[in-house]
């Protein structure tokens, strides 16, 4: 795609296979999305009803390279037009990010262009910046299958986490409810269907650490709840659990939000928006009742859409185009880590 007479475009290529999506995407700096290829693996877990670590590496290696192939054919450049390669270096399932990692690394030493090792918290974090043009600082709340933060986004590298999850992540909530109700995996997305036919004040279950302080969130009691329920009841009110279920997470997700948006403006700390990122910002009820917090707070609710809020390549490119943009790169050595929090001194990078 080269353009005669004109500054070329910086496309930066991004690698995910941190869980169980192997993800190719390829972006530029005008923040044109050249290309999104997501291969999920949910017919290869769906027999264990979550992911297995070992099948998720394999299945990430077998189809990795198609995906590369696929990705520079739908942006119509190859290896060379690069500026440079990104892939998630962690947190996340060990095997998988080894993998991605491995691959990137190699691209870059053969096509002999940077390599920049992301953090796959740091490219949820950003991807508003690349659909919504969103400004620094603000407050992000990311829920997804592994995990379930506030972050307050300072600036890239910069990153202040107001609480965290001290049990479940919130996806692993629905998937093991939607499971305890028979509605199959991955459950997110077949509890709010179920939800649509139920009462979701029917049935009052439990919302941990509601009313207390801070930000950190809870689940694990509100999953016990819903098992005594269904031991109790024969047979078992799906359509009501289901959306009881959904309006506790919701009322859950509310309370801690509502904490970190009165504690940043406590301390005078003025944010542009309210961010919403992950696989479980695509449930509609969530999104209806965090915008309307955002609303009394006079911010917007950005959510990027659903095909950028779960994991993706795309994410991954920009991410390492923003660290890029400064001057961020990384040697060939970065480790794959595990665990990665996202704080400033947990971003030491060395
Ligand atoms: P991610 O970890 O970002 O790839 O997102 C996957 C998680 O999002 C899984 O736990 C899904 O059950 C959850 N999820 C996806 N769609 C929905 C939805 N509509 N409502 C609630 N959770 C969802
Ligand atoms: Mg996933």
């Amino acid at each position: 795609m080269a353009q005669e007479g004109k500054k070329p475009r910086m496309y930066v290529l991004g690698l995910e296979t941190s869980c169980d999506e192997t993800a190719v995407g390829i972006v530029d700096e005008q923040r044109h999305i050249l290309a999104n290829r997501v291969a999920t693996q949910l017919t290869e877990h769906k027999p264990y009803g979550g992911v297995v670590p070992e099948i998720a590496a394999r299945a990430h290696l077998d189809r990795l390279d198609d995906l590369i192939h696929g990705a520079l054919d739908d942006a119509k450049i190859s290896l060379v037009d690069l500026a440079g390669i990104a892939a998630t270096c962690g947190p996340g399932l060990i095997g998988g990010v080894m993998v991605g990692a491995m691959m990137g690394k190699s691209m870059a030493a053969v096509a002999k262009k940077p390599f920049i090792a992301v953090n796959h918290l740091e490219a949820h974090a950003l991807t508003a910046r690349l659909t919504n043009d969103v400004a620094f600082p603000y407050l992000l709340l990311l829920i997804s299958g592994g995990h379930c933060q506030l972050l307050l986004v300072k600036g890239v590298g910069d990153y202040r986490r107001l609480g965290t999850t001290i049990d479940d992540a919130v996806g692993e909530c629905f998937d093991k409810g939607a499971k305890l109700l028979g509605l199959g995996y991955p459950g997110g997305p077949a509890l709010e269907e179920a939800a649509k036919k139920g009462d979701g004040r029917a049935f009052d279950l439990p919302r941990p650490l509601r009313g207390r302080a801070g930000c950190d969130f809870s689940f694990s009691g509100l999953k016990t709840g819903l098992r005594q329920v269904t031991e109790t009841k024969n047979p078992i009110p799906v359509a009501d659990l289901a959306a009881s279920l959904q309006t506790a997470i919701a009322d859950i997700l509310f309370d801690r939000t509502q904490n970190a948006l009165a504690m940043l403006a406590e301390e005078n700390e003025s944010i542009t928006a309210l961010v919403v990122a992950g696989g479980v910002a695509a449930n509609q009820t969530i999104r209806r009742s965090l915008a309307a917090l955002a609303a009394t707070h006079c911010i917007p609710c950005v959510v990027p859409p659903p095909a950028l809020c779960t994991d993706n390549g795309v994410m991954v490119a920009w991410a390492g185009l923003e660290r890029l943009g400064l001057g961020l790169t990384d040697s060939f050595d970065f480790a794959s880590r595990p665990r990665w929090p996202l704080d400033s001194k947990a971003t030491d990078r060395a």
